[in-house]
């Protein structure tokens, strides 16, 4: 009998997971933006690290990156071979 093990996670992965689990806002650089919360260091370097795959799923419009969970989530679409995308930061990206 063959068990496929499940995919192995990135730290990459676990960042985008902190990111959308605490609702922080990259921008389309790759930095934090938190002008009023705290976030750890530990974070705050981790996500510096892995600005370009931020930058990446942004581009993708990943809901994992979307910076308004409350006024976008109407939006947000799966998409077989895609996974889950905001419809608003799609728009936004192309007039920005
Ligand atoms: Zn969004």
């Amino acid at each position: 009998m063959r068990i496929d093990k499940p995919p192995r996670r990135t730290s990459a992965d676990r960042v985008l997971e902190e990111v959308f689990a605490k609702h922080l806002v990259i921008t389309s650089a790759g930095a934090l933006w938190s002008p009023n919360s705290h976030v750890a260091q530990e974070l705050r370097q981790a996500i510096h690290l892995h600005r370009r795959v931020l930058v990446s799923k942004i581009e993708d419009a990943d809901i994992r990156v979307c910076p308004s969970h409350d006024l976008h989530r109407r939006e947000w679409r799966w998409e077989q071979g895609r996974g889950w995308h905001c419809g608003v930061c799609e728009r936004l990206k192309e007039v920005c």
